[in-house]
């Protein structure tokens, strides 16, 4: 505890949530109050693609039963909200990577199944190079240690630049972010895991899917820090 303490005083911030002194470097700059109240969701959701849905009724979304995806199912934390929420933005653009090791204890906390690989979703080189830190590939190493599945970092490649998701519009994203991965590595008859981040309109991780069945992958099984709510 002593340790601990010394260490927030190190990297001594305000928690974001509630502006109180955060307590514990693990999880800095949030206070212990805000990061255990990040909850798990466990509301309705679609089978597949896990989009909450309002009904207990309906199990798989209009989405998945027009357009069947090729993952088999998605696995998420929570909602993109509150806590989490800040929680990815300050590792994702403020660099705060000592948030990955608790975000991805989060995310071992899932029903993960057995897999051979673990995948994370790759930027473009460039956008890579512009931001230095790739925090979906940062997360999957944790959760490789964690779970014990080896990382495959060099599988899936991104070959075509894309505007950031946020800029464009629900359709847009399905265009633009077609044909903008490939997969560079033998990965026949494997069950994979896929790591993201944020998932919106699942844009990303449906075409990343695709290309891994076209080159061979037994399954694919997605794995996300948080879904953010239908609008
Ligand atoms: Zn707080
Ligand atoms: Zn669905």
């Amino acid at each position: 505890m002593f340790v601990s303490k010394l260490l927030n005083i190190f990297f001594s911030a305000k928690c974001p949530i509630c502006g109180n002194e955060s307590d514990y470097h693990l999880y800095n700059p949030f206070c212990t109050r805000c990061w255990r109240g990040i909850e798990r969701y466990s509301g309705p959701a679609c089978n597949i693609c896990g989009m909450p849905t309002t009904s207990n009724l309906s199990t798989i979304c209009e989405l998945c039963l027009k357009k069947p995806p090729a993952f088999s199912k998605v696995l998420y934390y929570g909602i993109y909200d509150g806590a989490l929420k800040e929680a990815i933005h300050l590792l994702k653009f403020n660099g705060v990577k000592r948030l990955s090791g608790p975000l991805s204890l989060m995310l071992s906390e899932l029903p993960i199944p057995k897999a051979d690989g673990i995948i994370p979703v790759p930027l473009h080189p460039n956008r890579l190079y512009k931001r230095e830190f790739n925090q979906t590939a940062s997360i999957s190493r944790h959760l490789s240690k964690n779970l014990k599945i080896p990382l495959m970092i060099d599988v899936l490649k991104k070959i075509k630049e894309t505007p950031p998701q946020t800029d464009v519009s629900g359709k847009e994203r399905f265009k633009n972010i077609r044909n903008a991965f490939k997969v560079c590595r033998e990965i026949n008859g494997m069950n994979l895991l896929l790591i993201d981040d944020v998932i919106t309109t699942g844009a990303t991780i449906r075409e990343c899917s695709k290309v891994l069945i076209k080159a061979g992958a037994k399954s694919v099984v997605v794995i996300a820090l948080a879904r953010s709510m239908p609008r």
